[in-house]
């Protein structure tokens, strides 16, 4: 098979236009078999409904890389490690990487949703420090810093053939998410708003459309695709992409990009 990211959910927080929130499903060769390794990145309250639509059964996934803790990264995964539970009746282990404080983010919320619930199959977690490349079923996981919530992170995922895929999480234009992105042959960034309400003094912590025009040539990435967005903002990009062509690809649910 090939290595791919199917973009499960490509819509913000508040499902603009039915869009589905924040979820990712990396898929490379398994080095020790025939089969594959599937790990999610991000994981919203309507990433279960969306698996089920894709006809992903949940049992077949190893892994799930968090960015950060909002409710439309996190907020679907207590459905998940229940349907692992009730539905699969998973006993092979459970991988959850993210960045500090993911154990504490995920068992709380689980225990808020499901109170006392125990999980019968092995559930372990990984925190991964920035700017350290961790090894992971063939791949390689690198998280880097950006600014949005104090944890969050970026991914840079390296896989097997060498090719690497990275995802903003959500993040302000900066710096720091510019050098997440170098060198990547698949970028796929959050793109949240058509402009900063203050462009003299950035609060909002997300990427605009306008600071992706000003910035553009600044990202060294083989393809850019954005994420996060909504209908009119989609339409704005593919505007911009038909004067300036290669500047960036609107996502969709459902859309799967292959390096
Ligand atoms: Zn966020």
């Amino acid at each position: 098979m090939s290595e791919q990211i199917l973009i499960l959910g490509s819509g913000n927080a508040f499902f603009t236009d039915g869009r589905a929130h924040a979820c990712y499903l990396a898929e490379w060769p398994d080095p020790s078999s025939e089969g594959s390794i599937r790990m999610l990145v991000d994981y919203g309250a309507s990433s279960l409904m969306r698996m089920n639509q894709e006809q992903i059964a949940p049992s077949t996934i190893q892994s799930l890389f968090l960015t950060h803790f909002h409710g439309d990264h996190i907020g679907g995964l207590p459905f998940l490690l229940i349907h692992f539970k009730y539905i699969d009746r998973r006993k092979e282990p459970f991988w959850i990487l993210g960045p500090a404080g993911v154990e504490q983010a995920v068992t709380d919320l689980l225990e808020q949703m499901y109170p006392g619930m125990e999980l019968d199959f092995p559930l372990y977690f990984k925190e991964l420090h920035p700017n350290e490349s961790t090894s992971f079923m063939g791949a390689s996981i690198e998280p880097r810093p950006v600014t949005h919530r104090p944890e969050s992170v970026a991914l840079r995922l390296g896989f097997p053939s060498g090719k690497i895929f990275a995802f903003s999480g959500d993040a302000a234009m900066d710096g720091l998410l510019i050098e997440a992105l170098k060198g990547s042959d698949l970028s796929i960034i959050e793109l949240s708003i058509e402009s900063q309400p203050d462009p003299a003094n950035p609060t909002v912590a997300h990427v605009s459309l306008q600071e992706l025009m000003e910035q553009r040539d600044a990202i060294q990435t083989g393809r850019l695709v954005v994420s996060h967005i909504y209908d009119e903002l989609a339409q704005r990009v593919n505007q911009v992409n038909s004067e300036r062509p290669g500047f960036a690809e609107p996502a969709f649910d459902g859309l799967v990009l292959t390096l």
